[in-house]
């Protein structure tokens, strides 16, 4: 939280106005009150760059940079721990330390127990996500955002001195509680005040190696499994009524303007129906009446996909309630199923070109959605993906 201590002279920024910040941390907890901390210097470092990396990820967009130093000659940033210099209700401060330049943190030392204690916390690890929780409000601060009121945040309640929403920037409610990310009002008070561009601006690339936390699932079954996406929407549905199955990009991620996506696949099998398949779609997706899939690779009965396949289809199929309107081309293309192949689709405008292995098969042109949609993968049957990559283009 915020409070002016005579004794430091801080002040609250504008704007953060360096580009290139090191953070420092001058000195560590000591819990000289009543409670017991086990709470390593590993592991506040730790839990403060956790704050810190939350909310540099947006601001590297605009190129601010975040790094941790050692050196407190070269610091920019400096976290402290003080004993009895803060207002005993009060967690920590933030600001700009007058005449040099420097941002600070200020963390109540003395209650140390009680920023630790203040609601029931049992274990060390609750001690370590009370910290981050802190860090993440005083840097908000050092950015230059004031308090938001309780009539302003998300989670209103009846108790004008309560809210219960996951608002960080709100006064003994994020940081008391256990909410470390940023709430859509948070970000959007961030991206207006350093003019971050919404969406991606750059690259994006998941390689599937931990939890699908970037993507939101649209039916059929998405799951990692020895870092590859292993995606099934049974065949047994097989109209043209079958919405199917997609995995949208979440919307930090999704690329404004032209682009180039690129996924690997391999040969996936649905033991259910006996059936293997190698291929790759990507979803365009605007409402779940209104998406066009883009696809490549075909399937069979097992034992399938062992011969090398002279053709390879390709299909651009609008979606409206039905895939009514689907067109298909067979280009002639010798590739194996049972090895990886990576598809790649060029969007510019509303022209959509279509690559396996980097060789051209097909262009089409949309007007059904006209260049606009988020963007997703998709699957009709098994698929074997990996390596997923957006690349904006200027
Ligand atoms: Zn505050």
């Amino acid at each position: 939280m915020w409070s002016m201590l005579p004794a430091f002279a801080i002040i609250q920024p504008l704007k953060l106005f360096r580009k290139t910040n090191a953070w420092y941390i001058e000195s560590y907890p000591r819990s000289t009150g009543d409670f017991p901390s086990n709470v390593t210097e590993m592991e506040v470092s730790h839990s403060i760059k956790m704050a810190i990396d939350t909310w540099g990820q947006h601001l590297q967009k605009v190129g601010y940079r975040f790094t941790q130093v050692h050196d407190y000659l070269v610091n920019d940033i400096q976290i402290y721990w003080l004993n009895g210099l803060l207002d005993e209700r009060t967690h920590a401060v933030a600001g700009l330390k007058m005449g040099l330049g420097n941002y600070v943190v200020y963390f109540n030392d003395k209650d140390y127990s009680w920023i630790a204690n203040d609601i029931p916390r049992t274990t060390t690890d609750r001690e370590i996500q009370s910290i981050r929780g802190i860090m993440l409000h005083e840097f908000g601060h050092l950015l230059g955002f004031t308090h938001l009121y309780l009539n302003e945040c998300s989670g209103r309640t009846s108790n004008p001195y309560f809210c219960a929403g996951p608002d960080i920037m709100v006064p003994f409610s994020g940081q008391d509680r256990d909410y470390f990310e940023l709430s859509p009002v948070d970000l959007s008070r961030l991206y207006n005040k350093y003019n971050i561009p919404e969406g991606l601006d750059g690259e994006y690339k998941c390689e599937f190696n931990s939890a699908l936390s970037d993507w939101i699932p649209i039916g059929g079954s998405w799951q990692i499994q020895n870092g590859r996406l292993i995606a099934n929407y049974g065949i047994g549905c097989g109209s043209i009524w079958c919405p199917q199955s997609d995995l949208l990009l979440k919307d930090q991620f999704q690329p404004s303007g032209d682009w180039e996506v690129s996924v690997d696949f391999t040969y996936a099998t649905d033991n259910y129906f006996n059936y293997g398949a190698s291929g790759a779609a990507i979803i365009i997706w605007e409402s779940p009446s209104k998406k066009i899939r883009i696809s490549v690779g075909h399937g069979g009965s097992e034992p399938w996909g062992f011969n090398p396949e002279t053709i390879m289809p390709v299909s651009f199929c609008a979606w409206d309630g039905t895939w009514d309107n689907s067109r298909w081309n067979y280009i002639n293309y010798t590739w194996r199923p049972r090895e990886w192949h990576t598809m790649t689709i060029d969007k510019a405008g509303n022209v959509y070109t279509v690559y396996v292995d980097d060789d051209y098969l097909w262009r089409y042109t949309d007007n059904y959605m006209n260049g606009t949609g988020k963007i997703g993968l998709q699957t009709y049957g098994p698929k074997t993906y990996d390596n997923f990559i957006i690349r904006t283009k200027d």
